[in-house]
């Protein structure tokens, strides 16, 4: 197995055991929102909180960065530059990647598909793998609230927790609250940058939003809200299914 895919399937294995386990149905839900909506705070509450795996197309992307893999350099090249990686670099990332997730294990999808096609190549993955989508929730926030919670945003790469100079200032500066880690600003939240994520959300990952409506998967959330406010949002519609 590629180290790169052990340290990860690790992770994946790390609340198997967990008490939630034993009574919660296995889910995969997808997370879809403009870039800076908070799906990667939100998944990792999944994770804290209901014991699921955190599945980011992102963060697998600049894992393969930090490891100096031809992946991640290839890869580095698109994020850069607010573009998304080709189709079938992410497709055969993902599909290489879950093998190593248990099927008893929920997945809170994030950053993959983020377009028709990959939408394509998502149904024949999770069929392959005896999953099915429970849920889509689309996190709503308008452009110029992203802006600002992107370009200040700093990121700990290894925790995978976020902070914002203004808005959410770690106890010590530029240190992670919880992994004592320096923070760093990514490569892609200049605002030139931004700008291109935002419009690539608008000519390619919305069309997934009538995509999951027509299957009856949508849950639309308002996510100008607090974290947490919006993670009881989600959580309300949980007992829905
Ligand atoms: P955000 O949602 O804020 O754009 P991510 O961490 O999910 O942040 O993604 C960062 C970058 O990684 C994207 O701008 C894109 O270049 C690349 N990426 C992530 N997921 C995909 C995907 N499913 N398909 C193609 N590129 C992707």
């Amino acid at each position: 197995m590629k180290a790169w895919l052990k340290e990860f399937a690790l992770r994946a294995d790390e609340f198997v055991f967990s008490p939630f386990q034993s009574y919660m149905k296995v889910c995969d839900i997808l997370l879809i929102g403009i870039p800076g909506s908070g799906k990667g705070t939100q998944a990792l509450k999944l994770v804290q909180k209901k014991s699921f795996f955190h599945l980011s197309t992102g963060d697998l992307f600049r894992y393969n960065l930090k490891e100096k893999s031809s992946l991640g350099l290839l890869a580095k090249s698109y994020i850069d530059k607010g573009q998304l990686v080709p189709d079938f670099l992410t497709q055969d990332m993902v599909r290489d990647f879950i093998k190593n997730i248990p099927q008893t294990k929920s997945i809170v999808w994030d950053g993959f598909p983020r377009n028709l096609s990959q939408s394509e190549a998502f149904d024949d993955i999770l069929k392959k793998n005896n999953r099915s989508l429970t849920k889509v929730f689309y996190l709503k926030l308008s452009e110029t609230e992203v802006i600002e919670r992107l370009s200040g945003r700093l990121y700990a790469p290894k925790s995978g927790l976020t902070y914002h100079i203004k808005n959410k200032v770690p106890k010590k500066k530029g240190i992670c609250d919880v992994s004592g880690e320096t923070l760093i600003s990514r490569s892609d939240d200049k605002k030139d940058v931004i700008k291109k994520r935002i419009a690539v959300f608008y000519e390619q990952t919305k069309a997934l939003l009538n995509h999951y409506k027509q299957q009856n998967l949508l849950i639309e959330v308002e996510a100008f809200v607090k974290p947490d406010e919006l993670f009881q949002k989600i959580l309300n519609h949980f007992k829905s299914f």
